[in-house]
């Protein structure tokens, strides 16, 4: 018999012995074999052990983190206070509404917050992050024409769209038909007409786009597809260019998600949680998820009863500490969220005229709160790709920006540098690139071999998708 207990151990009222637990409880196939194994390490030692990881690892309260779509912005410490506030972050999703009035109250009106700045009339705050939500969006759109007894299986998404666009949709049994985008860089309109057939559930579109474009032709796009009996979905990953100027419901749109972690100011990266809630038009409100919070006069609730309710997609509420994070920022920032997304434009515009000079720009025109260069050229010339120069920014403190994508964009970098940035640190951002891009041109042999200053040099690109196996050993 292995020892547990050293003497007999009162837990509750019951009396634990290593007998008891032998006898009674536990199965043999369950009980340690041998010593646990605990490392025996100081605290101190621990502490520097993760330390030191947390070093090598990098942030946004490191560096320049233009990681375009991501919107790596600055999340206000001040959330965080919040979040951990003693009633939110100790509060039992499973207790009755009458005793997490704060909590209900919080999610009703950050419900609202949501409804007015994307013009819809109904909101779920339960999907987990953008995917998530495309995913819900998805469902509801099928939900609702199979409760009109049509038979629509096609969903259009564009060929710069994001891939988790085309993903969501085909798990929800879509078959996906990819429209063309036209020499500005936009859905291509003539084309849509070409593949707009009855059987298209709906179109999936980004505005502004993954180019950092807007469509110019959105509402010819969604008359368009209303007219065809279709729904339009709004990927909301670029909202912090539109905060305040316009919505989806202005442009057309009956779906649309928004990642908190993304523009309203919550930690993201590394697997962490997120929030993507959807908003849907009058028509769709009886299919979102349950529950969703309302309030009767008196108190807020969780209301489960919608006639059409594709079910549950998360467990609870969502995640709710990002949601209180979220809400807080947004009450932070008021009328400023406008502002918000000005500088969001205003930056990126500011690096796309002084980088042009140095990297070829595909569509040279005004962008949105992001660009998208090509190093096509400068490969041509010198053999230094885009990966390279992503490299060779890990060296300069500076997180590379997003890189092959959008696909329609050969050796794209794509670049968003946030509203949060100052001037002195965009000018420096455009220095690197262009010290980059010297030593390019005259010790191209630097750059491929960048980084050198890392502790990790290069990865396999491909090992993780090919053997997704956390204990694999080269
Ligand atoms: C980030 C992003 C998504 C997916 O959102 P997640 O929160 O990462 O799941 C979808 N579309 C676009 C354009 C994005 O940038």
């Amino acid at each position: 018999m292995k020892t547990i207990f050293e003497k007999s151990c009162n837990i509750n009222g019951i009396t634990l012995t290593d007998e008891v637990l032998d006898a009674d409880f536990i199965d043999e196939k369950f009980k340690r074999q041998g010593d646990i194994g605990l490392p025996l390490l100081s605290e101190l030692e621990v502490l520097r052990h993760y330390k030191e990881l947390s070093d090598k690892n990098f942030c946004i309260e490191k560096g320049f983190y233009p990681l375009g779509s991501c919107t790596m912005k600055y999340n206000p410490k001040v959330n965080e206070v919040l979040a951990s506030l003693d009633g939110f972050a100790n509060l039992h999703p499973s207790q009755s509404d009458k005793d997490c009035q704060g909590a209900l109250e919080l999610m009703y009106k950050l419900q609202n917050a949501l409804k007015k700045v994307t013009g819809m009339d109904a909101i779920t705050l339960q999907p987990a992050a953008g995917a998530h939500g495309e995913l819900c969006g998805m469902m509801v759109i099928k939900k609702h024409f199979e409760t009109k007894g049509e038979k629509r299986t096609k969903v259009i998404v564009p060929d710069s769209a994001h891939g988790t666009n085309p993903a969501s949709a085909a798990l929800c049994g879509f078959e996906i038909i990819s429209v063309k985008s036209n020499a500005k860089g936009q859905v291509d309109v003539e084309d849509l007409k070409s593949i707009l057939t009855p059987d298209v559930a709906a179109i999936m579109m980004t505005n502004p786009n993954t180019l950092g474009l807007f469509e110019e032709n959105v509402l010819e796009i969604s008359e368009l597809m209303h007219k065809n009996g279709s729904l339009l979905y709004y990927d909301g990953a670029n909202f912090n260019a539109i905060m305040g100027h316009t919505n989806p419901k202005l442009m057309g749109f009956d779906v649309v998600h928004l990642n908190l972690h993304k523009t309203f100011a919550t930690p993201h990266g590394g697997g962490g949680p997120g929030a993507g809630p959807v908003g849907v038009v009058e028509e769709l409100k009886e299919f979102l998820p349950v529950p969703v919070i309302d309030f009767d006069g008196n108190k807020y609730y969780r209301k489960y009863d919608l006639k059409h309710s594709i079910g549950k997609v998360r467990d609870f509420c969502g995640s709710f500490g990002v949601l209180v994070r979220a809400y807080a920022y947004i009450l932070m920032m008021g009328e400023n969220l406008k502002e918000a997304s000005e500088n969001a434009v205003l930056n990126a515009n500011y690096l796309k005229e002084k980088l042009k000079k140095y990297y070829h720009l595909p569509y040279n025109v005004q962008c949105m709160h992001e660009f998208v260069l090509s190093g096509e050229d400068l490969k041509h010339k010198t053999g230094v790709s885009t990966l390279n120069i992503a490299k060779a920014l890990m060296d300069e403190n500076t997180h590379p920006p997003t890189v092959y994508f959008p696909l329609i964009v050969h050796e794209a970098m794509m670049i968003e540098p946030t509203e949060s940035e100052t001037k002195e640190r965009l000018d420096e951002f455009v220095d690197t690139m262009i010290k980059i891009y010297n030593e390019a041109n005259t010790n191209p042999e630097n750059v491929t071999s960048a980084p050198h200053t890392t502790p990790v040099k290069r990865v396999d690109e491909t090992l993780a998708a090919r053997h997704p196996d956390l204990n694999f050993k080269e």
